[in-house]
């Protein structure tokens, strides 16, 4: 189901409805990986594309040569092992290390001079996971995300003592309670919104003004949609959160790739 804000309020929408914007200017893609392209699941391991679907987004990404970046808290070298570099400009740890389908690349200075703090936090975290082997740590590279739910309620508190002491060793890394997990990233300001700056200026994208779609699921997207919004493009929150600043909906990752078969569709030469 696709839902969008048009004359006003938010409705039921077909992909046709969208067209006259649609047909207006050279889309540029922008899709968040988990919740958004794949469903969120226990692992990151389970978290892959059905291959029909990467075949489609690789299909996509063919058809819009340049003009699809993958924007993620996941690392790059994880983005990289599912999505083709060469097609793709992947955006990893919320773009703090980005690739180009040049082949050129970006790492924000300051993740780079946090990268040993993060290897040593890493190490910490694996030997609480000797005591608590039900946590499930996602080790970014530069970013570290620290699962707990399946950890038994009676074991909670020892949890969030530890990763307290751990902050108060770490003050200069920023750790962020989450509803399930803790995530620690690098001090630095930054967001999706961020890594949306450096793709624009690196692929000058702003002189020719093309219509944005962004995709994505959390509150980690809220920036990514509203830098969209102000360049009147589309943005799509995927799921069912209450709040969000996208101006469509959608239930679920597969709505997303029917709207890319779609677009697909509308740019890919007659023959
Ligand atoms: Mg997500």
């Amino acid at each position: 189901m696709l839902k969008y804000k048009l004359n006003g309020s938010i409705e039921p929408a077909q992909f046709g409805d969208l067209l006259p914007i649609l047909s207006n200017r050279l889309p540029f893609l922008i899709l968040d990986c988990d919740g958004t392209l794949v469903p969120i699941c226990e692992t990151l391991e389970e978290a892959v594309l059905h291959p029909s679907q990467l075949n489609l987004l690789n299909d996509v990404g063919r058809h819009l040569v340049g003009r699809v970046a993958i924007v993620s808290a996941r690392g790059l070298s994880r983005l990289t092992h599912e999505f083709d570099p060469q097609v793709f400009t992947l955006a990893g740890n919320y773009g703090l290390e980005i690739s180009y389908p040049s082949g050129q690349k970006f790492v924000h200075p300051k993740a780079v001079h946090a990268r040993l703090l993060m290897i040593e936090l890493a190490a910490e975290m694996a030997q609480l996971i000797l005591n608590l082997p039900s946590l499930i740590l996602d080790n970014h590279g530069y970013s570290l995300c620290l699962h707990f739910h399946r950890l038994p309620d009676d074991r909670l508190s020892d949890l969030h003592t530890f990763i307290h002491q751990l902050e108060l060793g770490y003050s200069t890394l920023e750790f962020r309670r989450l509803n399930t997990s803790y995530e620690v990233v690098p001090s630095v300001n930054w967001d999706k919104s961020s890594a949306l700056d450096h793709i624009a200026t690196h692929l000058s994208l702003e002189v020719e003004d093309p219509l944005y779609i962004a995709f994505g699921d959390s509150e980690m997207d809220e920036p990514m949609f509203s830098w969209v919004n102000r360049r009147q493009g589309l943005s799509f929150s995927v799921g069912c959160r209450d709040s969000t600043a996208a101006l469509g909906l959608m239930e679920s990752p597969d709505d997303v790739f029917k709207f890319l078969d779609n677009l697909l569709v509308l740019h890919r030469p007659v023959n």
